[in-house]
């Protein structure tokens, strides 16, 4: 008899362990075996393997910013045989780190994952995303770093508003049910920002409202969903008649092009 679904006998889980003041790095993991995704802190999350009886596998970097590298040296010093796999055209943390970049395939054997490598640049010119299509019940999984937010994006401290909304369509063009793993706990002001922008958005109401619960319960906002980022997010919504009025009422400026409304969307989330 063939057994091919091993996923099933060792689950696969995802859980979300706080970092500074609002990182989550992201930890998947079976009962033996574990990734992380950008430990910017090495402690909480050796305190959970070591609770949890796990082996690191792997260690995965979106990008080069310190909140999510810095504790990749002390992971290595406890793990010296994980693999660590970062963006190809930004420094990497540790030297035995493997630069990827897009249309790179990562395996992480131990645990059945295969993650295509995304390039998404803005945030950071060489910011990669981590795209894992099987996915868990069959919903695809994206570790996406500092690049789409729920109910946002990632400033633009190396890149162009024209990258970062192409790194964001391309984002959009994953399928709906894609789980969304971000870097940050920022919902809920990014979802106050969107909703002072499409105050007749229903969805965006609903998911407000949804959200201030599970907070005020402190419970993760993440993951979200593709599907759900296209909307409520304004930042995926530049091309929605309403966003684009919002816009020019704001600005004064006749924004005739997608990439013209997202551009001004970034600059007034960035004094919001
Ligand atoms: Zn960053």
């Amino acid at each position: 008899m063939v057994n091919s679904n091993v996923l099933n006998e060792d689950p696969i889980h995802i859980s979300g362990i706080s970092a500074f003041q609002d990182n989550y790095i992201w930890l998947l993991a079976n009962n033996k075996q574990a990734v992380v995704v950008d430990p910017g802190q090495a402690e909480p999350v050796a305190r959970v393997l070591a609770e949890r009886e796990l082996e690191l596998s792997a260690i995965l970097i979106t990008h080069h910013h310190y909140d999510h590298t810095g504790g990749v040296k002390d992971l290595l010093k406890q793990w010296p045989n994980a693999k660590i796999y970062g963006p190809s055209a930004e420094p990497l943390p540790a030297s035995s780190a493997m630069g990827v970049s897009d249309g790179d395939t990562v395996l992480v054997p131990e645990l059945g994952l295969e993650f295509s490598v995304l390039s998404v640049p803005g945030h950071t010119l060489g910011h990669i995303a981590f795209y894992e299509p099987t996915g868990i019940a069959n919903q695809p999984l994206l570790f996406c770093g500092d690049t789409l937010f729920s109910g946002g994006c990632g400033r633009l401290f190396e890149g162009t508003p024209e990258q970062m909304h192409q790194s964001l369509t391309r984002l959009a063009a994953l399928p709906d049910a894609t789980l969304v793993y971000c870097t940050h706990e920022y919902t809920q002001s990014n979802l106050a920002f969107c909703h002072s922008v499409e105050p007749n958005n229903a969805e965006l109401k609903k998911h407000l409202q949804k959200i201030a619960k599970l907070r005020q319960q402190g419970v993760p906002s993440l993951p979200s969903s593709i599907g759900l980022e296209k909307a409520i997010n304004v930042f995926l919504r530049p091309h929605v008649a309403g966003v684009k009025a919002r816009l020019q009422a704001h600005t004064g400026l006749e924004l005739d092009e997608d990439i013209k409304v997202f551009a001004a969307l970034r600059r007034w989330k960035d004094v919001f």
